[in-house]
């Protein structure tokens, strides 16, 4: 397809600049790592961030554009796509709900990742706003994950963040704020739960101590 045809390409270039921005401020991610993209309107093609390029150095000139069969439609020269397109392109193909993804290796979130500990859904808001963040093991090669590791978990429609063992996060969502308020919150809620862990271990409370609390489908469920 001609680009000239994405009549929105700029439009979510620039917005895609200003999250992997608000991103990189937020120190949800430094250095080259992570990624993030958008779906563009046409819906059979995303922007999304190449391999080796900072979130705070995305520039409409460094952007790539992949239609979702994996054709490089539009890139630099020199710039290689990131290794996780697969799993974006997989997301975007099995997820019509999913218009954006943000993928992070922020700091709080990866060491839960890094321990093999779930990052417990425990306030309020993410009980509403994610209900359940699975922890994705590492590929069957023990290298990062792929799309044959992460879409099982996404084909549950109800799931729309998930944490990579050893590796990061992903935010996924209708539109590029969604998908980056997940990833900031996943981020919270990973600080959040250290925090509590770190006082609870100090003052000898365990897990009975607390007051339980279900999820939003739970609370549906018991109800229905
Ligand atoms: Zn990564």
């Amino acid at each position: 397809m001609d680009l000239a045809n994405y009549t929105d390409l700029h439009s979510k270039m620039d917005e895609l600049i200003a999250m992997a921005k608000r991103c990189f401020d937020g120190g949800l991610q430094t250095n080259a790592g992570g990624n993030l993209s958008v779906r563009l309107d046409a819906r059979d093609a995303i922007v999304i961030k190449p391999s080796g390029v900072g979130f705070n150095e995305c520039t409409r000139k460094n952007l790539q554009v992949v239609h979702l069969d994996g054709a490089i439609l539009s890139s630099a020269e020199g710039l290689k796509p990131s290794k996780d397109l697969d799993f974006h392109r997989d997301l975007y193909r099995i997820r019509d709900d999913i218009n954006a993804i943000v993928h992070c290796h922020s700091p709080w979130a990866t060491g839960y990742a890094s321990a093999g500990i779930e990052i417990p859904c425990l306030t309020v808001q993410t009980i509403e706003k994610i209900g359940r963040m699975p922890l994705i093991p590492l590929s069957a090669e023990g290298g990062p994950q792929t799309e044959v590791d992460i879409s099982p978990f996404f084909k549950d429609p109800t799931i729309r963040a998930a944490v990579l063992a050893n590796h990061g996060t992903i935010g996924a969502g209708p539109t590029l704020m969604a998908a980056q308020y997940l990833a900031e919150i996943i981020e919270e809620t990973a600080h959040i739960a250290y925090v509590r862990d770190t006082l609870m271990a100090a003052h000898g409370k365990t897990a009975a101590d607390l007051p339980q609390y279900g999820t939003a489908a739970d609370a549906r469920a018991a109800n229905a």
